[in-house]
Protein backbone atom coordinates (compact mmCIF):
# COMPACT_ATOMS: atom_id res chain seq x y z
CA UNK A 1 0.00 0.00 0.00
CA UNK A 2 3.10 2.76 0.26
CA UNK A 3 4.42 1.96 -2.50
CA UNK A 4 1.15 2.30 -4.43
CA UNK A 5 0.59 5.55 -2.41
CA UNK A 6 3.75 7.28 -3.24
CA UNK A 7 3.19 6.29 -6.61
CA UNK A 8 -0.45 8.35 -6.49
CA UNK A 9 0.64 11.01 -4.95
CA UNK A 10 3.27 12.33 -7.03
CA UNK A 11 0.03 12.25 -9.30
CA UNK A 12 -1.26 14.99 -6.82
CA UNK A 13 -4.02 13.39 -5.64
CA UNK A 14 -7.55 15.27 -5.99
CA UNK A 15 -10.75 14.83 -4.30
CA UNK A 16 -13.82 13.51 -5.92
CA UNK A 17 -17.06 14.69 -6.20
CA UNK A 18 -18.76 12.96 -8.89
CA UNK A 19 -19.42 9.47 -11.26
CA UNK A 20 -17.38 11.58 -13.98
CA UNK A 21 -14.46 11.94 -11.63
CA UNK A 22 -14.16 8.58 -10.57
CA UNK A 23 -13.75 7.81 -13.96
CA UNK A 24 -11.16 10.34 -15.05
CA UNK A 25 -9.05 9.37 -11.65
CA UNK A 26 -9.15 5.58 -13.39
CA UNK A 27 -11.35 4.31 -10.29
CA UNK A 28 -14.16 2.73 -12.10
CA UNK A 29 -14.10 1.50 -16.09
CA UNK A 30 -16.38 3.43 -18.68
CA UNK A 31 -19.39 0.40 -18.62
CA UNK A 32 -19.57 1.68 -15.01
CA UNK A 33 -20.10 4.91 -15.08
CA UNK A 34 -24.33 4.45 -15.85
CA UNK A 35 -24.91 1.73 -13.04
CA UNK A 36 -22.65 4.16 -10.46
CA UNK A 37 -24.41 7.93 -11.50
CA UNK A 38 -27.69 5.80 -10.54
CA UNK A 39 -26.32 4.16 -7.19
CA UNK A 40 -25.09 8.26 -6.68
CA UNK A 41 -29.01 9.66 -7.01
CA UNK A 42 -29.18 7.86 -3.14
CA UNK A 43 -25.97 8.55 -1.29
CA UNK A 44 -23.92 10.91 -3.31
CA UNK A 45 -19.92 10.38 -4.04
CA UNK A 46 -17.30 11.88 -2.03
CA UNK A 47 -13.81 10.96 -1.49
CA UNK A 48 -11.20 13.64 0.27
CA UNK A 49 -7.88 13.91 -1.46
CA UNK A 50 -6.22 12.24 1.43
CA UNK A 51 -8.23 9.17 0.41
CA UNK A 52 -7.90 9.27 -2.91
CA UNK A 53 -3.79 9.64 -2.26
CA UNK A 54 -4.36 6.17 -0.39
CA UNK A 55 -6.44 4.30 -3.64
CA UNK A 56 -4.57 2.50 -6.36
CA UNK A 57 -6.47 2.78 -9.23
CA UNK A 58 -4.91 -0.52 -10.18
CA UNK A 59 -6.69 -1.94 -7.04
CA UNK A 60 -9.82 -0.24 -6.59
CA UNK A 61 -11.17 -3.35 -4.58
CA UNK A 62 -8.36 -2.61 -1.99
CA UNK A 63 -9.95 -1.96 1.75
CA UNK A 64 -9.83 1.58 1.28
CA UNK A 65 -11.21 1.61 -1.95
CA UNK A 66 -14.00 -0.50 -1.62
CA UNK A 67 -14.97 1.74 0.98
CA UNK A 68 -16.09 4.83 -0.85
CA UNK A 69 -16.31 4.13 -4.54
CA UNK A 70 -19.86 3.09 -5.32
CA UNK A 71 -20.59 0.22 -7.78
CA UNK A 72 -24.01 -1.24 -9.55
CA UNK A 73 -24.55 -3.56 -6.51
CA UNK A 74 -26.15 -0.82 -4.42
CA UNK A 75 -28.91 -0.32 -6.91
CA UNK A 76 -30.03 -3.79 -5.73
CA UNK A 77 -32.57 -4.35 -2.79
CA UNK A 78 -33.25 -6.82 -0.83
CA UNK A 79 -36.46 -6.58 0.51
CA UNK A 80 -36.07 -6.62 4.46
CA UNK A 81 -33.48 -3.52 3.64
CA UNK A 82 -35.00 -0.43 5.44
CA UNK A 83 -34.56 3.26 4.54
CA UNK A 84 -34.21 3.98 8.25
CA UNK A 85 -32.90 1.01 9.54
CA UNK A 86 -31.83 1.72 13.14
CA UNK A 87 -35.11 3.50 13.18
CA UNK A 88 -33.65 7.20 14.11
CA UNK A 89 -37.57 8.67 12.78
CA UNK A 90 -39.54 7.39 15.11
CA UNK A 91 -37.26 8.54 17.69
CA UNK A 92 -36.57 12.08 16.44
CA UNK A 93 -39.26 14.23 18.39
CA UNK A 94 -37.65 17.24 16.19
CA UNK A 95 -35.24 18.33 13.24
CA UNK A 96 -32.05 17.35 14.54
CA UNK A 97 -32.79 15.59 17.63
CA UNK A 98 -32.92 11.37 18.08
CA UNK A 99 -33.66 10.90 21.35
CA UNK A 100 -33.72 6.62 21.39
CA UNK A 101 -32.57 6.09 25.21
CA UNK A 102 -33.39 8.21 28.06
CA UNK A 103 -30.38 10.02 29.46
CA UNK A 104 -28.80 10.91 25.95
CA UNK A 105 -29.57 11.95 22.57
CA UNK A 106 -28.26 12.41 19.00
CA UNK A 107 -27.75 16.12 18.05
CA UNK A 108 -27.24 16.20 13.96
CA UNK A 109 -26.00 19.49 12.98
CA UNK A 110 -24.87 18.54 10.02
CA UNK A 111 -25.48 15.90 7.50
CA UNK A 112 -23.02 16.37 5.36
CA UNK A 113 -19.80 14.10 5.49
CA UNK A 114 -16.19 14.49 4.03
CA UNK A 115 -15.94 11.31 2.48
CA UNK A 116 -19.65 9.01 1.46
CA UNK A 117 -19.02 5.38 3.13
CA UNK A 118 -20.96 3.57 0.94
CA UNK A 119 -22.39 1.08 3.73
CA UNK A 120 -23.72 3.87 5.88
CA UNK A 121 -27.06 3.28 7.50
CA UNK A 122 -28.06 6.86 7.39
CA UNK A 123 -27.64 6.99 3.28
CA UNK A 124 -30.99 8.26 2.47
CA UNK A 125 -30.35 10.87 5.01
CA UNK A 126 -26.92 11.96 4.86
CA UNK A 127 -25.63 14.52 1.94
CA UNK A 128 -27.99 17.16 2.85
CA UNK A 129 -26.15 19.65 4.43
CA UNK A 130 -26.05 22.42 7.52
CA UNK A 131 -29.56 22.28 10.16
CA UNK A 132 -30.79 25.91 9.46
CA UNK A 133 -30.58 27.99 12.70
CA UNK A 134 -33.43 28.06 13.43
CA UNK A 135 -33.43 24.05 13.67
CA UNK A 136 -30.50 23.69 15.31
CA UNK A 137 -32.05 26.35 18.55
CA UNK A 138 -34.97 24.55 18.81
CA UNK A 139 -32.78 21.56 19.34
CA UNK A 140 -30.72 23.43 21.75
CA UNK A 141 -33.88 24.21 23.74
CA UNK A 142 -34.92 20.50 23.36
CA UNK A 143 -31.87 19.64 25.46
CA UNK A 144 -32.20 21.99 27.63
CA UNK A 145 -35.84 21.67 28.87
CA UNK A 146 -35.11 17.93 29.08
CA UNK A 147 -33.30 17.99 32.32
CA UNK A 148 -32.75 13.80 31.90
CA UNK A 149 -30.63 13.98 28.97
CA UNK A 150 -26.76 13.42 30.90
CA UNK A 151 -24.90 13.19 27.68
CA UNK A 152 -25.11 14.50 24.04
CA UNK A 153 -23.49 12.85 21.05
CA UNK A 154 -22.78 14.53 17.69
CA UNK A 155 -23.64 12.84 14.95
CA UNK A 156 -24.29 13.20 11.67
CA UNK A 157 -23.24 13.53 8.22
CA UNK A 158 -19.90 14.58 10.48
CA UNK A 159 -19.39 17.26 12.98
CA UNK A 160 -15.77 17.97 12.43
CA UNK A 161 -17.05 19.24 8.86
CA UNK A 162 -18.33 22.34 10.59
CA UNK A 163 -16.32 25.17 11.02
CA UNK A 164 -14.70 25.88 14.27
CA UNK A 165 -17.31 29.14 14.65
CA UNK A 166 -19.95 26.66 14.06
CA UNK A 167 -18.57 24.20 16.43
CA UNK A 168 -17.75 26.85 18.80
CA UNK A 169 -21.32 28.16 19.27
CA UNK A 170 -23.19 24.59 19.81
CA UNK A 171 -19.98 23.42 21.82
CA UNK A 172 -20.87 26.45 23.94
CA UNK A 173 -23.86 26.10 24.05
CA UNK A 174 -23.93 22.50 25.60
CA UNK A 175 -21.10 23.33 28.30
CA UNK A 176 -23.82 26.18 29.63
CA UNK A 177 -27.01 23.10 30.48
CA UNK A 178 -25.65 22.31 33.88
CA UNK A 179 -27.43 18.74 32.90
CA UNK A 180 -25.35 17.94 30.02
CA UNK A 181 -22.42 15.99 31.87
CA UNK A 182 -20.90 15.04 28.64
CA UNK A 183 -20.10 15.43 24.47
CA UNK A 184 -19.72 12.51 22.64
CA UNK A 185 -18.95 13.19 18.74
CA UNK A 186 -18.83 11.07 15.91
CA UNK A 187 -16.67 11.48 13.28
CA UNK A 188 -14.58 10.12 10.16
CA UNK A 189 -12.35 13.13 9.76
CA UNK A 190 -8.94 12.24 11.75
CA UNK A 191 -9.06 9.30 8.79
CA UNK A 192 -9.85 10.83 6.27
CA UNK A 193 -9.20 14.24 6.17
CA UNK A 194 -6.18 14.97 8.79
CA UNK A 195 -5.25 18.14 8.03
CA UNK A 196 -8.93 19.77 9.46
CA UNK A 197 -7.69 18.69 13.03
CA UNK A 198 -6.46 21.99 13.25
CA UNK A 199 -5.69 24.27 16.68
CA UNK A 200 -8.41 26.03 15.88
CA UNK A 201 -10.93 22.60 15.65
CA UNK A 202 -9.44 21.87 19.22
CA UNK A 203 -9.86 25.40 20.67
CA UNK A 204 -13.23 25.07 19.32
CA UNK A 205 -14.17 22.03 21.60
CA UNK A 206 -11.99 22.37 24.44
CA UNK A 207 -14.32 22.95 27.30
CA UNK A 208 -15.03 22.17 30.70
CA UNK A 209 -17.69 19.51 29.68
CA UNK A 210 -15.41 16.32 28.75
CA UNK A 211 -15.52 15.89 25.07
CA UNK A 212 -15.53 12.61 24.08
CA UNK A 213 -14.12 11.67 20.36
CA UNK A 214 -15.31 8.40 18.86
CA UNK A 215 -13.42 7.52 15.10
CA UNK A 216 -14.95 5.39 12.65
CA UNK A 217 -12.50 3.67 10.89
CA UNK A 218 -12.62 0.11 9.77
CA UNK A 219 -9.19 -0.85 8.15
CA UNK A 220 -5.74 -0.63 9.51
CA UNK A 221 -4.38 1.08 5.82
CA UNK A 222 -6.52 4.20 6.86
CA UNK A 223 -4.41 4.86 9.88
CA UNK A 224 -1.21 6.11 8.16
CA UNK A 225 1.17 8.82 9.13
CA UNK A 226 -1.33 11.81 8.66
CA UNK A 227 -4.26 9.91 10.36
CA UNK A 228 -2.11 9.03 13.07
CA UNK A 229 -0.52 12.80 13.66
CA UNK A 230 -4.10 13.88 13.96
CA UNK A 231 -5.38 11.63 16.38
CA UNK A 232 -2.17 12.64 18.46
CA UNK A 233 -3.18 16.54 18.20
CA UNK A 234 -7.00 15.34 19.74
CA UNK A 235 -4.99 12.96 22.64
CA UNK A 236 -2.84 15.51 23.75
CA UNK A 237 -5.30 17.96 23.89
CA UNK A 238 -6.42 15.95 26.31
CA UNK A 239 -9.84 14.53 24.67
CA UNK A 240 -10.85 10.92 25.17
CA UNK A 241 -10.80 8.88 22.01
CA UNK A 242 -12.52 5.63 21.64
CA UNK A 243 -13.61 3.70 17.91
CA UNK A 244 -15.99 2.28 16.29
CA UNK A 245 -16.18 0.27 13.31
CA UNK A 246 -18.32 -1.61 11.14
CA UNK A 247 -18.03 -5.22 10.12
CA UNK A 248 -17.58 -5.07 6.35
CA UNK A 249 -17.51 -8.38 4.07
CA UNK A 250 -14.21 -8.12 1.76
CA UNK A 251 -12.79 -5.65 4.18
CA UNK A 252 -12.44 -6.48 7.59
CA UNK A 253 -14.31 -10.01 7.68
CA UNK A 254 -10.93 -11.47 8.77
CA UNK A 255 -9.86 -12.38 12.42
CA UNK A 256 -5.88 -11.23 11.51
CA UNK A 257 -7.24 -7.73 9.64
CA UNK A 258 -9.53 -7.03 12.56
CA UNK A 259 -6.31 -7.55 14.81
CA UNK A 260 -4.79 -5.44 12.96
CA UNK A 261 -7.03 -2.59 13.33
CA UNK A 262 -7.64 -2.61 16.86
CA UNK A 263 -4.19 -2.99 17.96
CA UNK A 264 -3.31 -0.44 15.61
CA UNK A 265 -6.05 2.12 17.08
CA UNK A 266 -4.80 0.87 20.73
CA UNK A 267 -1.04 2.01 19.61
CA UNK A 268 -2.36 5.37 18.88
CA UNK A 269 -4.22 5.83 21.90
CA UNK A 270 -7.89 4.88 20.49
CA UNK A 271 -9.66 2.68 22.88
CA UNK A 272 -11.41 0.26 20.71
CA UNK A 273 -15.40 0.42 21.15
CA UNK A 274 -17.67 -0.55 19.22
CA UNK A 275 -17.99 -3.26 16.18
CA UNK A 276 -20.78 -2.66 14.55
CA UNK A 277 -23.00 -5.37 12.80
CA UNK A 278 -24.13 -4.34 9.32
CA UNK A 279 -27.15 -2.30 9.45
CA UNK A 280 -29.90 -3.45 6.72
CA UNK A 281 -29.66 -0.24 4.78
CA UNK A 282 -31.14 -0.20 1.55
CA UNK A 283 -28.34 -1.43 -1.35
CA UNK A 284 -25.78 -2.59 1.25
CA UNK A 285 -26.12 -6.75 1.25
CA UNK A 286 -23.04 -6.59 -0.55
CA UNK A 287 -21.19 -5.24 2.42
CA UNK A 288 -23.00 -7.43 5.14
CA UNK A 289 -21.80 -10.77 6.73
CA UNK A 290 -23.59 -12.76 9.05
CA UNK A 291 -23.55 -13.16 12.54
CA UNK A 292 -22.21 -16.40 12.80
CA UNK A 293 -19.32 -14.32 10.88
CA UNK A 294 -19.02 -11.68 13.39
CA UNK A 295 -18.99 -13.88 16.35
CA UNK A 296 -16.28 -16.11 14.76
CA UNK A 297 -14.06 -13.06 14.51
CA UNK A 298 -14.68 -11.76 18.19
CA UNK A 299 -13.93 -15.14 19.48
CA UNK A 300 -10.65 -15.00 18.03
CA UNK A 301 -10.00 -12.00 19.04
CA UNK A 302 -10.93 -13.03 22.65
CA UNK A 303 -7.41 -14.40 24.72
CA UNK A 304 -5.29 -13.75 21.65
CA UNK A 305 -5.43 -9.56 22.11
CA UNK A 306 -5.41 -7.45 24.74
CA UNK A 307 -8.17 -6.33 26.56
CA UNK A 308 -7.69 -3.10 25.50
CA UNK A 309 -8.05 -4.19 21.96
CA UNK A 310 -11.18 -5.97 22.36
CA UNK A 311 -14.43 -3.84 21.19
CA UNK A 312 -18.21 -4.98 22.07
CA UNK A 313 -19.73 -6.67 19.03
CA UNK A 314 -22.85 -4.55 18.58
CA UNK A 315 -26.73 -5.07 16.77
CA UNK A 316 -28.15 -2.57 16.47
CA UNK A 317 -32.11 -4.09 16.24
CA UNK A 318 -33.86 -2.90 12.90
CA UNK A 319 -36.71 -0.63 13.92
CA UNK A 320 -35.41 1.68 16.25
CA UNK A 321 -35.39 -0.96 19.08
CA UNK A 322 -31.37 -0.02 20.43
CA UNK A 323 -28.38 -1.95 20.37
CA UNK A 324 -27.54 -5.18 21.72
CA UNK A 325 -24.15 -7.39 22.43
CA UNK A 326 -23.96 -9.95 19.60
CA UNK A 327 -21.15 -11.87 20.36
CA UNK A 328 -21.66 -15.32 21.45
CA UNK A 329 -22.78 -15.52 25.36
CA UNK A 330 -20.23 -17.02 27.32
CA UNK A 331 -22.17 -18.16 30.05
CA UNK A 332 -25.05 -19.89 30.34
CA UNK A 333 -27.59 -20.91 33.39
CA UNK A 334 -28.79 -24.29 33.58
CA UNK A 335 -32.00 -25.55 34.88
CA UNK A 336 -30.26 -26.53 38.25
CA UNK A 337 -29.01 -22.85 38.24
CA UNK A 338 -25.54 -23.89 37.61
CA UNK A 339 -23.63 -22.32 35.00
CA UNK A 340 -21.30 -23.33 32.38
CA UNK A 341 -19.17 -21.29 31.65
CA UNK A 342 -16.95 -21.46 28.21
CA UNK A 343 -13.29 -20.71 27.93
CA UNK A 344 -11.50 -18.10 25.21
CA UNK A 345 -10.62 -22.07 24.11
CA UNK A 346 -13.69 -22.98 23.79
CA UNK A 347 -13.05 -25.48 26.87
CA UNK A 348 -16.68 -25.59 29.17
CA UNK A 349 -16.53 -25.13 32.91
CA UNK A 350 -19.16 -25.43 35.50
CA UNK A 351 -19.84 -22.00 38.27
CA UNK A 352 -21.79 -22.27 40.80
CA UNK A 353 -23.58 -18.88 42.39
S1 LIG B 1 -19.01 9.33 7.64
FE1 LIG B 1 -20.64 8.28 8.81
S2 LIG B 1 -22.53 9.37 8.32
FE2 LIG B 1 -21.00 9.94 6.76
S3 LIG B 1 -21.29 8.51 5.06
FE3 LIG B 1 -19.73 7.61 6.39
S4 LIG B 1 -20.89 6.28 7.80
FE4 LIG B 1 -22.37 7.68 6.83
Amino acid sequence: MKAARNLVQSLQPQAITSPEDLLTAGFIPPDHLAAVTEASATLPVSITSHITGLIDPASPDGPVAKQFIPTGLENTKQDEELADPIGDIPHSPIAGIVHRYPDRVLLTPVLTCPVYCRFCFRREAVGDGLLALVELDAALDYIRNHSEIWEVILSGGDPLIMSPRRLTQIIDALDEIDHVAVIRIHTRVPVVDPKRITDSLVTALKRKTPVFIVLHCNHADEMVVEAEQAIATLVDNGFPMLSQSVLLKGINDDPDVMAALMKKLVSCRVKPYYLHHGDKAQGTSHFRTTIATGRAIIARLRGRLSGLCQPSYMLDIPGGHGKVPAAEAYLQVTDDSRWVVKDWQGNTHIYHD
